[in-house]
């Protein structure tokens, strides 16, 4: 489709919040295509708006976009430092004609757009300075002068062909009174200057595309292809929002997810290939085109992505994903000092865990000084076990073969020795070391505490059942 090592896309978002869920799949697309393509990608925040741009919204979306690993190769370029190349362009098309001033006000403008909507016209600039040949002056704004006839054809790599009748279209302002370029404007500058090859981005962009298209043409640049990506719906279909819950990157970060589930969740927002559900970056990379993207909307399912998370969660390599929880162990108060005691717990926990916040919950008791008995656990301490427990705990001081084949059958033998079945003791043993009716296999959690935390927590228990009963 297109010359391998030439393609070149871009993500442009406007720094004036967080990085979205629909933004990261703009941007995934973006970066996928590219590598796929062995070609470019480039970000470029377009900071033009100067009321609503902000620099902590920049570090964000940057900060969202490295922790889910969409690296750009080049960038990030700042719309706001290019204004000077947008005047000069603003500049070429007055010269040429094919833009000129307008002073009409906005309150003119207000009232001709109220009297079109009365009349049932379709609201539109009505050309009052069209052929005014006004210089600039305080308040002027520059408008593109949009043919007035014939159609923009838009070949959309995603949606098909789709026409536009020119008189539909208005001499959009390309300059503001402020000398600031507008969106439409700017974004044609730029992305012609980038070398631009491939603009992917949401649909809602789709009828801004053929007064680019005019923009192209006016300023004699190559017009880039275009795809454009439906929107994300929430379950009832409306357009995705915070009505649905978290729609930030970084709260999803915070809620305990890995990138690797979030990026192959998104991609699968709205692409497909066969019935896959599951992919490695290597072959999303592989088979990424905007052919298999959809036409229809997509609609966002937090329980899929939670079922990727646990299968990334039990898939992942244990030390990286000890470096991913022991950030949310330190907001639970945890020092966590030893990395290696910290791996063993992921390993024990990382096959049950949905996300990183479950993970941190579910090891709490390796690393609380106290073991916290949960109410429905109480039952399993009771007097009668106690003497079990003691006997346990003094078996194990000397115990040579503290391993996890070994425990298991010491657990037996000492059972067998004291003529109870194995659960009468395995359970209230749990209790003593977790605090939880549930919990990793026995032989784990004793294997991971060590026997010196073990047998004290054991003590601990028994402790506890005197204090009880007296
Ligand atoms: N800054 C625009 C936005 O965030 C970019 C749109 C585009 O990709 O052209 O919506």
């Amino acid at each position: 489709m297109t010359d391998t090592g030439k393609v070149k896309t871009r993500f442009a978002p406007s720094p004036t919040g967080y990085l979205h869920i629909g933004g990261a799949r703009t941007a995934l697309f973006n970066w996928l295509f590219a590598r796929h393509h062995g070609g470019t990608f480039v970000l470029r925040v377009e900071d033009t708006d100067q009321l609503r741009s902000t620099d902590e919204s920049t570090r964000a979306i940057l900060d969202a976009m490295t922790w889910l690993g969409l690296v750009w190769d080049e960038g990030p370029y700042f719309q706001a430092q290019r204004v000077e190349i947008h005047r000069e362009m603003v500049k070429r098309l007055l010269r040429e004609g094919k833009a000129y001033y307008c002073t009409c006000s906005p309150e003119e403008l207000e009232e001709k757009r109220k009297t079109a909507l009365a009349e049932g016209r379709k609201p539109k600039y009505d050309g009052t300075c069209r052929d005014r040949d006004l210089g600039p002056s305080d308040g002027a704004v520059v408008r593109f002068r949009c043919p007035e006839a014939g159609v923009t054809v838009v070949p959309d790599l995603v949606k098909g062909r789709i026409t536009f009748n020119n008189e539909e279209l208005d001499d959009l302002v390309i300059e503001r009174a402020d000398g600031y370029p507008t969106y439409n404007f700017a974004v044609v500058v730029d992305d012609a200057l980038m070398g631009i090859t491939h603009v992917i981005r949401g649909d809602d962009h789709v009828n801004n595309t053929p007064r680019q298209i005019l923009l192209y043409e006016a300023l004699g640049f190559d017009v880039p292809r275009f795809g454009h990506v439906p929107m994300i719906l929430g379950p009832d279909r409306t357009r995705l929002s915070k009505r649905h819950g978290a729609t930030s990157v970084m709260a999803y970060r915070d809620m305990g997810y890995l990138p690797e589930a979030l990026v192959n969740y998104l991609v699968r927002l709205g692409w497909s290939h066969g019935d896959q559900e599951i992919f490695t970056l290597d072959e999303l990379i592989a088979y990424f085109d905007l052919d298999a993207v959809g036409k229809s909307a997509a609609v966002f399912n937090p329980e899929k992505l939670l079922w990727l998370n646990q299968h990334y969660i039990k898939e992942y390599d244990t030390a990286r994903l000890t470096e991913a929880v022991i950030p949310f162990w330190r907001d639970m108060g945890f020092e966590v000092p030893d990395e290696s005691f910290a791996r063993m717990v992921v390993q024990d926990l990382k096959s049950r865990a949905k996300t990183l916040v479950e993970l941190a919950e579910a090891g709490r008791f390796y690393f609380s000084a106290e073991v916290e008995y949960q109410p429905e656990a109480l039952k399993f301490l009771t007097p009668e076990v106690a003497g079990h427990l003691e006997a346990l705990a003094e078996a194990l001081t000397g115990f040579a073969d503290y391993t996890k084949e070994g425990i298991e059958t010491f657990l037996r033998r000492v059972a067998e020795e004291r003529n109870i079945k194995l659960k009468a003791i395995a359970q209230p043993l749990r209790v003593a070391l977790t605090g939880k009716t549930a919990s990793p296999g026995l032989d784990e959690v004793m294997m991971t505490l060590g026997r010196e935390r073990v047998v004290e927590r054991i003590r601990k228990a028994v402790e506890f059942i005197a204090g009880n009963r007296t």
